[in-house]
């Protein structure tokens, strides 16, 4: 009996023994985890120049966050951003913190910063018994550049003469590299673009002045570098204000009656009651409409100068309409509308074949609206023609084109009253008048030799 009590104890005993150390051995591969904190960091950019927002998330699910520091190390220089302690329940429980979002602002200038290379470093504990209780480490570095200072322009072309509605040319250089830099030309901007295998690392920015921007309109070069520092730069230039022709255009039933039914699917709402009501309604409602999809179409351009000399002009073609022709429409000798044409009509012999003005992508191919079968082609760097009117297209989008290929035929769609071509010009969305780019002296005063612009 005694022997068997004995033996029962023994055997207890070493049951819980090793239940002990197997609860043991379960605690410490618990408390002694070795997976630091993980941090996930957003908004840090690769240079700062002012204030500037850092969102960060610290968490660490198994032994709770212990403390982080952020700090911006410049040289000797350590300037704390950021320093916290979190609490733990008690020495054997671990942490109560998991999971922590944090935002920090770097205030370089504050912080004592100056321009150059820093680092910002990123130090979170956990309450792991690891490293004899000192727990894991997670230690994060980044590279930041601070710069305060603005990028510098040098403008390498000289005497710009611009006409209202018409284009210009800058050749210029850049101290450093910027994401943002162009011509600001009253409310309008117009992006810049490196001129591709340039040994110079010279950059150009066609520009326009919009027909109803007239003399006294601001036009400086501006350039924006990755921290945020911006310049602008005056150039000099000479703004001609230009006088643009009247147009009367006498609405006849005949017109009317066989123009409006094509624009029946175009016209959204309770559709106009008269003839005269729905041409209001696809003469300005429609016009709007389409302008703004000829600004959409050429937002982007490609930064290739796909072209060299004048733009080819419809062969054998009488000018019917100007650029900026101030137009009024009568019916029935009362005035209903006023309207801007902002291209060139040219009229040659019926469904006569279309040259491409230049060497360029195709960029767009279809209707718009009172535009009618239109096509729309990229010629690099902000400057794009368009063909409209036509009543056939040989040319798909994305198609690289040369200087006089047949692109289509001229026609009489869309809001034309005979066969002729509407021959648009736009730079960097804003039409202008193509008669400068026809003209070999025009190209070469302002494009050319622009181009050739050196220090
Ligand atoms: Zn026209």
């Amino acid at each position: 009996m005694k022997n068997k009590w004995g033996m029962m104890k023994k055997r207890l005993l070493l049951v819980l023994g090793s239940l002990l150390l197997a609860g043991l051995g379960v605690v410490l591969y618990l408390k002694l985890e070795g997976t630091g904190p993980a941090v996930s960091m957003e908004g840090l950019d690769a240079a700062v120049r002012a204030a500037h927002d850092l969102r960060l998330n610290v968490s660490d699910p198994e032994s709770g966050i212990r403390s982080v520091n952020i700090s911006l190390v410049q040289g000797e220089k350590t300037a704390v951003l950021f320093e916290e302690s979190y609490p733990a329940i008690n020495f054997i429980v671990g942490g109560e913190v998991f999971d922590k979002s944090l935002a920090v602002t770097i205030e370089p200038k504050k912080q004592g910063l100056s321009d150059g290379d820093a680092l910002l470093r990123l130090i979170a504990n956990d309450y792991s018994w690891r490293n004899w209780w000192q727990g894991n480490r997670t230690v994060i570095e980044r590279p930041v550049r601070i710069d305060f200072r603005p990028p510098r322009v040098e403008v390498l072309s000289r005497q710009h003469n611009i006409n209202q509605g018409g284009a210009g040319l800058v050749v210029y250089k850049l101290s450093e590299a910027c994401p943002e830099h162009g011509v600001q030309v009253g409310d309008n901007f117009f992006q810049g673009y490196a001129l591709a295998g340039d040994p110079e690392g010279r950059l150009a920015c066609l520009f326009a002045l919009d027909y109803r921007q007239g003399k006294g309109t601001e036009v400086f070069l501006s350039a924006k570098d990755s921290a945020g520092n911006q310049s602008k730069a005056g150039f000099y230039h000479h703004i001609r204000a230009k006088k643009f022709k009247k147009d009367l255009i006498r609405l006849s039933d005949g017109f009317l009656a066989r123009k409006m039914p094509e624009f029946e699917y175009s016209l959204s709402g309770t559709p106009p009651a008269t003839p005269v009501d729905k041409f209001l309604s696809v003469n300005q409602d429609l016009r709007r409409a389409n302008a703004e999809a000829f600004q959409k179409m050429t937002r982007d351009s490609e930064g290739t100068l796909y072209w060299t000399g004048p733009f080819l002009r419809l062969p054998n073609a009488a000018r019917k309409a100007n650029f900026a022709d101030h137009r009024e429409y009568q019916y029935q000798g009362k005035t209903i509308d006023r309207q801007v044409h902002v291209g060139i009509d040219l009229a040659s012999l019926a469904h006569a074949p279309v040259p491409a003005g230049n060497s360029g992508k195709v960029i767009f191919t279809g209707p718009v609206g009172i535009y009618g079968e239109t096509v729309a082609i990229d010629h690099g760097l902000g400057l794009f023609s368009t063909y409209s009117h036509l009543s056939s297209i040989q040319v798909e989008a994305g198609q690289m084109v040369s200087r006089g290929d047949i692109i289509g035929n001229t026609g009489a769609t869309g809001l034309a009253g005979g066969d002729h071509l509407h021959y648009g010009m736009l730079v960097g969305g804003v039409f202008v008048n193509p008669v400068e780019w026809w003209d070999p002296a025009w190209i070469q005063n302002n494009i050319t030799l622009k181009l050739n612009a050196a220090e």
